[in-house]
């Protein structure tokens, strides 16, 4: 072989897996492509759907554009509350304002902006694709879980009156226009206003965690994690296990602490006595509430519905934590 051969097939060589290396660079290219619209496309979302900048405060023939620094709390909640519109022209969707450390706008839950609104965003895609119910007891922060238990018990202190003029107010906010997501709103859940707008964010902040006081529960809720709400009737703590049967309008259900109690809480066993206790220590006729998120299922030794609870802290009497009254026990 010549010198001029060799030379020209280690040229011939170079280029080709010089070529090969372009082609395998672009193939890449092209192979993340999809990927990389993906990203921008759900960064983008993110973005738009959390910076609306300013809302239309519209309301008996006023009209006024406010931006989130011009609100004030108080202002919010005594005058533009359920009257705040998205600023695109042309769309109607409501906004709500979220105090807090950095105040802003968000899209009211009920509502969609128009396709050609700024603030567009797909809800049903977002919901669809992954069940997080079962999640949602490990999705849940501890804080969360503790304000609604909290919630959830003032509400159902409430007198009948106050009851029904929460749910008038809530009633007046909810369009009629949207049935489907309108049933929702109808279950006979106990549920406070502004609960329901900072929670219900379908999507963005997770499950809903539904409050369900005993007699309301329904063949929907097996399977779920709820936070159910009953008054204490008696506590079962033997070595064989632990159980609390809490009642509400004639439905009784019974609260379990299992093998998954157990592991997940170990400094809260052997407190249960403290819940006797406290049971003996009241007087007959007063009433001692409990609320406990838990996974409802059916009960295998009696006809109606069970609740596994998970964590020590996912209990509380009264609006106490189990650890905290058996330290104002002892
Ligand atoms: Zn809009």
């Amino acid at each position: 072989m010549s010198p001029h051969t060799k030379d020209r097939a280690k040229k011939f060589l170079l280029t080709t897996v010089r070529h090969e290396i372009n082609l395998t660079k672009g193939l890449v290219v092209y192979r993340l492509l999809p990927f990389s619209y993906r990203i921008i496309k759900c960064v983008r979302r993110i973005i738009i759907s959390i910076s609306i900048l300013s809302a239309i405060y519209s309301n008996k023939g006023i009209e006024k554009e406010y931006s989130v620094r011009e609100i004030t709390k108080e202002l919010y909640h005594k005058t533009l509350r359920g009257h705040l519109f998205c600023p695109t022209p042309g769309c109607n969707a409501r906004i709500v304002y979220n105090s807090g450390l950095t105040p802003y706008f968000k899209t009211w839950k009920m509502d969609n902006h128009i396709e050609e609104c700024l603030h567009y965003f797909d809800r049903e895609n977002r919901k669809s694709g992954v069940n997080t119910e079962d999640l949602m007891n490990v999705e849940l922060s501890v804080d969360r879980k503790k304000r609604a238990m909290k919630e959830a018990l003032k509400l159902y202190n409430m007198t009948a009156e106050e009851k029904a003029k929460q749910s008038g107010k809530s009633t007046k906010r909810n369009p009629k226009t949207q049935g489907k997501k309108n049933n929702i709103a109808t279950r006979p859940v106990l549920k406070d206003g502004e609960n329901e707008e900072i929670v219900k964010n379908e999507g963005v902040r997770g499950p809903n965690l539904l409050k369900r006081p005993v007699s309301t529960l329904q063949e929907k809720d097996e399977g779920q994690t709820r936070l159910v709400i009953g008054v204490l009737k008696n506590v079962n703590d033997s070595n064989k296990g632990t159980s609390i049967l809490i009642e509400d309008s004639g439905k009784e259900l019974y609260l379990v602490f299992e093998e998954v109690f157990r592991v997940n809480s170990p400094e809260y066993l052997g407190l249960f006595h403290h819940l006797e206790k406290y049971q003996t220590s009241k007087d007959q006729e007063d009433t001692i509430i409990i609320t406990a998120v838990g996974q409802i299922r059916k009960s295998k030794s009696y006809d109606g519905f069970e609740s596994s609870v998970f964590y020590g802290r996912d209990l509380e009497i009264d609006g106490i934590d189990l650890r905290i009254l058996a330290m104002q026990q002892s």
